[in-house]
């Protein structure tokens, strides 16, 4: 039996996740963490049977707890919950399915006990990389990635030396506005940018699909996870979403992973490699999708791109304002509060006025968070 424990388990890669676990029968669930969703939670205890389970708000730990008296799960909350399901001994691999940097000391504790990673938190590893990698490293553990695009990087770099690889073409669908221009993006609803063409995922990550944050995310993450400079990470548009990324070689060969959209290969392969194992499914049919298109993204119209990949070049805690301006700016605008054009303009205004520390601490990381939260709040 394999064993793992989950944070953010009742999320889109959570449920996932377990749904991976259902179908294959030798993988042993010993931690579960979500934020508030004590029902699913609950659910998830009487399937799974965890040891441990951490709910991050204090009240709703409280009422999980009468809740599943007659189960012997421990319940925890918060940050020290958190930290202890990242650590709880005897498992092999945590998932980090939860969004937003709060996974970073967790996804470091787990590191630190010998744990390998199945990375999906992409935000963690953007904002703190360069702790998180050669951590890693020094610990003999493995960074698995479950996002589709570095899981497909992954999987195409197998067997091939890091001296052989030339660049990374990460591929992009696009998202729902593809095509359209600044004046088009004036009056966005939250409903329009939820609209994902192919993908069935959380809602920040959606809204990050539609404004092309998120492939900025994944071009710094990709800098992180194969070693690369930013600028051999090059976006390739593929409105089909078959092509899942590729890998250019030094020889001109280029290698891709294809596949349906479905996050389960990804999931599953991080949890077993390097084996690979059936997964039920559809299956890419070349009859059907006929043809694929490949396209320029329009670094103009989208240029929360054009400011990911700046801030990934100078590095630092720069990053990190990019990422915690964007989580708290699309959080805004998921409440109605903000406009959806305001989210790159808040974005681009808090990398305007910071001053960028090299190499942070992970306390000079949360204080740039802090900092950059505070500007933004304090611009109504
Ligand atoms: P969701 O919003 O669907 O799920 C987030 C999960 O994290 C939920 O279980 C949520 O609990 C939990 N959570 C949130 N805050 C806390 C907290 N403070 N403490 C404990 N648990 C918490 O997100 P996704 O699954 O879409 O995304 C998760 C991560 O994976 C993100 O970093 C995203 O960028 C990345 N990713 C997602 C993909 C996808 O297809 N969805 C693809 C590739 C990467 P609750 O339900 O109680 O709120």
């Amino acid at each position: 039996m394999k064993k793992i424990a989950i944070l953010g388990s009742t999320g889109s890669i959570g449920t996932q996740t377990l749904e991976v676990v259902r179908e294959n029968k030798d993988i042993e669930v010993l931690a579960l963490a979500a934020g508030n969703n004590i029902t699913l939670l609950e659910q998830q205890i009487r399937e799974f049977h965890p040891r441990l389970v951490g709910v991050w708000a204090e009240e709703k730990a409280e009422e999980l707890k009468s809740r599943i008296r007659d189960t012997g799960t421990k319940v925890v909350s918060g940050m020290d919950g958190l930290l202890e399901i990242a650590q709880i001994e005897g498992s092999e691999i945590l998932v980090t399915a939860i969004v937003g940097m709060i996974g970073i000391r967790p996804t470091i504790a787990a590191i630190e006990a010998g744990k390998d990673i199945a990375l999906a938190n992409k935000e963690t590893l953007v904002t703190a990389g360069h702790i998180i990698m050669p951590l890693a490293k020094k610990m003999g553990v493995k960074i698995l990635p479950v996002d589709s695009e570095h899981s497909a990087i992954f999987q195409s770099l197998q067997g091939s030396r890091r001296s052989e690889v030339k660049k990374i073409l990460l591929t992009a669908s696009g998202g729902p506005f593809r095509g359209k221009k600044q004046e088009d993006l004036l009056n966005i609803r939250v409903e329009d940018a939820l609209k994902h063409p192919n993908w069935a995922m959380g809602r920040k990550i959606t809204i990050d699909s539609s404004t092309m944050v998120n492939k900025g995310l994944e071009v710094m993450e990709a800098k992180w996870l194969f070693d690369v400079d930013i600028d051999d990470v090059q976006v390739v548009v593929q409105p089909q979403s078959v092509i899942h990324s590729m890998v250019e070689f030094v020889d001109g060969a280029v290698i891709a992973q294809l596949g349906t959209p479905d996050m389960k290969l990804p999931i599953q392969y991080a949890l077993y490699y390097p084996e690979r194992r059936y997964l039920p499914g559809d299956r890419v049919d070349f009859w059907k999708i006929g043809h694929l298109d490949f396209e320029e993204p329009d670094m103009g119209t989208f240029y929360g791109l054009e400011l990911a990949y700046e801030a990934g070049r100078t590095g630092g805690t720069l990053p990190t304002v990019f990422n915690a301006a964007n989580e708290l700016a699309v959080s805004q605008f998921l409440n109605r509060e903000i406009k959806y054009l305001e989210i790159i303009e808040i974005i681009e205004d808090c990398m305007r006025a910071h001053k960028t520390i090299e190499n942070p601490t992970v306390e000079q990381i949360l204080e740039t968070e802090a900092a950059t939260y505070e500007r933004i709040r304090s611009r109504r």
